[in-house]
C-alpha cells in the first residue's frame, strides 16, 4: 500500500524516534518500500510516513551507474541503528529528501559510517558502509533524530532558500506522489 509521505513543517519530521520493542513490522516494510519506489526515492524513514519509530528501508542502487563497481546488499531494512563511528574527509553532494519536493542542495558527510542495527529478521548487524550507500544511511539515521539535509546547511544558504521553504511547507510545490501536508493528504496532479 503506497503511504502518503508527511511534507516538511510537519512536528513529526522534527521529532526523535522512540526505539522499535519487539512488534512484528514486515507489513510496515513492505508498504515502506512500495512508498519509497512509487516516489522514485532511494530511503525512506518511518518518520516519513507519519510513525515516530528508529525503522528505515533503503535501497542505494540507483545511486550507482550502470558503469561504476555495485556493491551488495544496496537493499536493507535498518532497525534500531546506531551509528558507532563516521570517518574520512566530508564530502558534498546534492542531496534531496521526499519530504522536501523540489529541493536540492550540497551537503556535507563524512565518506565511512560504521553502524550497528537490526536487519529485518531482528539480527544484530554491524557493518562499515561508504560511498552513496553510507551518505543515504546517514541521511535517513538523521530523520530518526529529527535532523533534516537542510538542517545541516550553512545558515547563509539556508537563509536563502527560505522562501523556498516555506512554499513547500504550505505544499505549493510540484509532486509526483501523494504527499501529507498540514494533515490533509495531495494527491500528484
Ligand atoms: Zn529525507
Amino acid at each position: 500500500m503506497i503511504l502518503p509521505i508527511v511534507n516538511y513543517g510537519d512536528p513529526v519530521l522534527k521529532q526523535k524516534a522512540a526505539p522499535l520493542n519487539g512488534e512484528d513490522v514486515s507489513a510496515l516494510v513492505a508498504d515502506m518500500y512500495e512508498t519509497m519506489y512509487n516516489a522514485c526515492g532511494v530511503g525512506l524513514a518511518a518518520p516519513q510516513i507519519g510513525r515516530s519509530i528508529r525503522l528505515f528501508v533503503v535501497d542505494a542502487a540507483a545511486m550507482y551507474r550502470d558503469d561504476e563497481p555495485k556493491p551488495d546488499n544496496l537493499k536493507r531494512v535498518f532497525i534500531n541503528p546506531v551509528i558507532v563511528e563516521e570517518s574520512g574527509e566530508p564530502w558534498g553532494f546534492e542531496e534531496g529528501c521526499l519530504s522536501i519536493p523540489d529541493l536540492r542542495q550540497t551537503v556535507w558527510r563524512k565518506p565511512v559510517v560504521k553502524i550497528r542495527y537490526e536487519n529485518e529478521n531482528r539480527r544484530l548487524v554491524e557493518d562499515v558502509l561508504d560511498g552513496m550507500m553510507a551518505r543515504v544511511v546517514q541521511h535517513e539515521f538523521d530523520h530518526l533524530e529529527g535532523v533534516l539535509f537542510i538542517d545541516r546547511l550553512p545558515a547563509l544558504k539556508k537563509q536563502l532558500i527560505k522562501t523556498k521553504l516555506f512554499r513547500i511547507a504550505r505544499g505549493d510545490v510540484e509532486c509526483s506522489y501523494p504527499l501529507r501536508v498540514k494533515g490533509r493528504v495531495v494527491m500528484p496532479r
